[in-house]
């Protein structure tokens, strides 16, 4: 058993030669998993391939074949959780759930059924041996540091319809608005003074920041702070991504919200399922690092749909995972649609670290909005990153995607890492006695 799943990894010099090697092994009918490059392999190229070890040689002739050139290759050990099963001696009741733990103690590839059996289970032990599992994973592989990035929600206004948000097309919200480069850059500053390494500009679907403007801010940024810089603007044309990437944007966060085409195009009037995906690969493509995400609790969502989810991030490589309840907003086609539920959206954050492993989870606005302890939950379930709102306070109340939405600031961030027992980054410049 051992010995059929050991692995092999490959790192590329650039995400479009993985991207080609990826294909001419594919083409001998071989099987290779994307998958994030292990953090102590640098960040070259952030997705690698993973293949059987088998086929190790068969793989490097066709690389060589093709003139495709390599960086490295490393034998790659799915991570294990040694004890596991030990420590969950008085949780486990089932051969079923043993059984699954057993796989993910033995770093082997649990299925969909079996995922959704884990999103299914009553057994109030079993559900503490999910959470004690995920936290285990979490420790091991992302260790006890959250990383704190901010947000700067920068317009409101949207050209889309999406049935459930709050600043969709035609929704009457209390002012629409939109930041201009300066007013931007200050909240850029501000992050930056604080320590924070990383700054997400996002905004509804607004056409009125041309791929110019953009360019124009990101490498504003690049210069004054050498920040990292996540986009999270919607669907764009490969070529805008393309020029957005080559300016400096290193993440970009489009969620897929579910992978159940029927409830996306449900919920999406204005979007196609194929098109949200080929948006994805792309990003991908081009060396982004990936976000994306889902909501819980949509109209008609199953937990097979939300195992399908988990699956689809594990497919595509996907490095950010953004997990959130959904919340009807008021004013949306869904305004009197039921709140998805805090213990399911805390349940899909375990389960997806178990799954997906090395990847970064935030313990989601969404959550706190709905649950004062929501972040600290969400800490203990697996998550391990936080994003602040560091939009400017008069326009706060005019990004509502969802009604009550909370607001994290650094007082709340540095509670909820506190309450979890975590540590905050070394990066940080600002210490919670100056906050408070
Ligand atoms: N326009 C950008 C950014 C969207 S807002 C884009 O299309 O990618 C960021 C996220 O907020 C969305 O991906 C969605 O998951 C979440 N969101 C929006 N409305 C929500 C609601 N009513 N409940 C929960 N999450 C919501």
């Amino acid at each position: 058993m051992k010995a059929v799943n050991k692995k092999y990894i490959i790192i590329c010099y650039s995400t479009s030669e993985m991207l080609n090697a990826d294909r001419a092994i594919k083409s001998k009918g071989i099987h290779t998993d994307l998958v994030p490059t292990p953090s102590e392999y640098g960040t070259i190229c952030s997705t690698s391939i993973a293949i059987a070890a088998e086929d190790r040689q068969l793989v490097e002739n066709t690389l060589a074949e093709n003139n495709l050139d390599f960086k490295e290759i490393h034998p790659y050990e799915s991570r294990k959780l040694s004890g596991l099963i030990e420590r969950l001696k008085s949780n486990i009741t089932t051969q079923t759930f043993k059984d699954i733990m057993n796989k993910i103690q033995e770093g082997l590839d649990i299925t969909k059924d079996e995922i959704t059996y884990l999103l299914k289970t009553e057994s109030k032990s079993e559900i503490d041996g999910i959470f004690t599992a995920a936290d285990q994973m979490r420790k091991e592989v992302v260790g006890d540091v959250v990383e704190i990035r901010g947000a700067i929600e920068f317009s409101n206004y949207c050209k889309k319809s999406c049935n459930y948000c709050g600043i969709r097309k035609g929704c009457t919200v209390p002012g629409r608005y939109r930041m201009e480069e300066e007013e931007i850059m200050e909240g850029v500053h501000q992050l930056h003074g604080w320590g924070i390494k990383t700054v997400i500009l996002q905004s509804g679907e607004d056409d009125y920041y041309s791929t110019e403007t953009l360019v124009n801010l990101i490498k504003r940024i690049k210069d004054e702070t050498k920040m990292m810089i996540t986009l999270s603007i919607g669907e764009r044309p490969f070529a805008d991504y393309e020029i957005l990437r080559e300016a400096g944007a290193n993440n970009f966060l489009l969620k897929i919200e579910t992978t159940n085409k029927d409830i996306f195009n449900f919920i999406h009037p204005d979007d196609d399922f194929d098109e949200r995906v080929r948006c994805s690969e792309w990003l991908r493509q081009l060396g982004y690092v990936n976000g994306s995400g889902n909501m819980i609790g949509l109209p008609g969502q199953t937990p097979e749909d939300i195992a399908k989810d988990i699956l689809y991030f594990k497919d595509m490589a996907i490095h950010m995972i953004g997990i959130g309840p959904f919340i009807p907003a008021k004013g949306t086609p869904f305004e009197s649609y039921p709140q998805g539920s805090v213990e399911m959206t805390l349940r899909v954050v375990a389960v997806t670290r178990l799954v997906c492993k090395n990847v970064f989870l935030p313990a989601t606005t969404a959550l706190a909005s709905i649950d004062p302890d929501g972040q600290t939950k969400a800490l203990q379930a697996g998550a391990n990153t936080i994003m602040l709102i560091s939009t400017p306070s008069k326009y706060r109340s005019n990004y509502q995607i969802y009604s009550n939405k909370n607001m994290i600031d650094l007082k709340s961030a540095f509670k909820a890492v506190e309450e979890s027992g975590r540590k905050l980054p070394k990066y940080l410049k600002i210490t919670s006695e100056e906050v408070l």
